[in-house]
């Protein structure tokens, strides 16, 4: 069995002609796949994909850039605590907030998750923002990790965490093997799932941050964009699969 832990917007959904295309395949090879989402957003947005965006339905999710993971039995989505617990150890939301209300250039999403703090940023100072931000970490003694996607949105988690990381901790606790995982993406904050497997498909619309971060390495690079993209691959991973 094939694990998939694939990012969704701009991954899976993006093409509706590709989303259905991608859908058909995997329902009729259900039996071959393990499916997990791997993405930015919570279970309310998570549950808004399932049932008015046209995904389907998972084994297993990580949501909130990977400091929730899910596993789903009959559509019930039943939240790992055991995750919750190794990520909790080193968090303090209150002072990742305040460090990040000091440096007086970070608007907040006005969302709050437990274990992610979310702020939009002027894309022409991304890299600064960075730096300002972890100096204030340092000062406030904040051990927390940075996350900006598309120039423009920034993440704060735990420091322990991120889609890769618990992406390796969920296939450790249901036993399935790293050999037979292909992590698929997009974007920047996909980076991570590609550093902690050696089997991805990065779509053909991907974002450079995570074609740089992939490039020389042994990823397929898909020439078609979102779901025709995620399947491309998955046919490509198949095959080579098979002649092992
Ligand atoms: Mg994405």
């Amino acid at each position: 069995m094939i694990t998939l832990i694939s990012d969704i917007d701009g991954t899976i959904l993006g093409d509706s002609q590709g989303l259905f295309e991608l859908n058909g395949f995997l329902n009729e090879n259900r039996d071959k796949f393990f499916i997990v989402y791997a993405t930015g957003r919570d279970i309310t947005e998570m549950h808004r994909g399932l049932f008015t965006e046209g995904l389907i339905m998972p084994d297993a999710a990580i949501l909130s850039t990977g400091s929730e993971i899910y596993t789903v039995e009959n559509g019930i989505f039943t939240p790992d605590t055991e995750w919750e617990n190794t990520i909790s150890v080193s968090w303090n939301k209150k002072a990742a907030e305040e460090s990040a209300e000091q440096t007086g250039c970070m608007i907040t999403q006005g969302k709050s998750e437990k274990f992610k703090v979310s702020y939009f940023i002027e894309p022409s100072r991304a890299d600064e923002i960075r730096r300002m931000l972890e100096c204030r970490f340092k000062e406030n003694n904040v051990r927390a990790k940075i996350i900006i996607s598309h120039g423009k949105y920034l993440d704060i988690i735990p420091e322990n965490c991120d889609k890769g990381k618990a992406g390796e901790f969920l296939i450790k606790k249901l036993n399935k093997p790293a050999q037979s995982t292909i992590v698929a993406g997009d974007s920047e904050n996909d980076v991570d799932l590609f550093e902690s497997f050696s089997q991805g498909i990065v779509v053909g619309n991907a974002h450079s941050g995570l074609r740089l971060a992939a490039n020389n390495r042994d990823f397929y690079m898909a020439g078609a964009h979102c779901g025709y993209g995620v399947l491309e691959g998955l046919k490509y991973y198949m095959q080579r699969f098979q002649t092992v």
